[in-house]
């Protein structure tokens, strides 16, 4: 822990941001876990089960992030484990602002509300998980980088685009189908 360094992203780095503290990463899969630690979800890294990674910048991401934007990548059910508090998950759904009229459902963790992925119902077998969830933050950086920046037409004036990320007006990819 000690001996951390923000410059190389080589290594895992695990910084203390759950309520459970127990996150891992190998060359092949990583933990995502809630902010309570009540909820845990293993995934790869490669493909085929890591299908995209994609940051968003529409009303709908901005909304349901309570902040300015959205960090996701997309796992293939086949791919997502459950290991833990798959109970303890709340969902909520609706279609009211997804543009192309899919219901998105919401996954949330019911004890500390953090939103763990969601599902289209315009692609089903997938599940767009959220990169800060990860608890290897140096897969923030890594493997997990967003490929694609969408929605920049609604991307809020006082932030610039992300460096070496491709770059889309509007819609992008089928899983976040605004
Ligand atoms: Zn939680
Ligand atoms: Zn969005």
């Amino acid at each position: 822990m000690t001996s951390v360094s923000t410059a190389d992203k080589s290594k895992p780095y695990v910084p203390l941001a759950s309520g459970a503290g127990d996150g891992w990463s190998t060359e092949d899969e990583a933990t995502a876990t809630c902010y309570c630690g009540a909820v845990q979800l293993k995934f790869p890294i490669h493909g085929p089960g890591l299908v995209e990674t994609f940051m968003c910048n529409c009303t709908d991401c901005r909304k349901i992030t309570a902040s300015m934007f959205a960090s996701n990548f997309v796992i293939a059910d086949t791919h997502l484990v459950h290991l833990r508090g798959r109970e303890n998950l709340t969902t909520y759904s609706q279609s009211h602002t997804i543009g192309t009229g899919n219901s998105m459902t919401n996954y949330f963790c019911t004890t500390c509300g953090t939103l763990m992925y969601r599902v289209s119902s315009g692609f089903l077998g997938h599940s767009v998980l959220r990169i800060g969830t990860v608890d290897d933050f140096s897969l923030h950086q890594t493997k997990l980088k967003p490929r694609v920046e969408q929605f920049v037409k609604d991307r809020v004036g006082w932030l610039h685009g992300a460096e070496g990320v491709v770059q889309v007006q509007g819609h992008n990819f089928g899983p976040n189908a605004v």
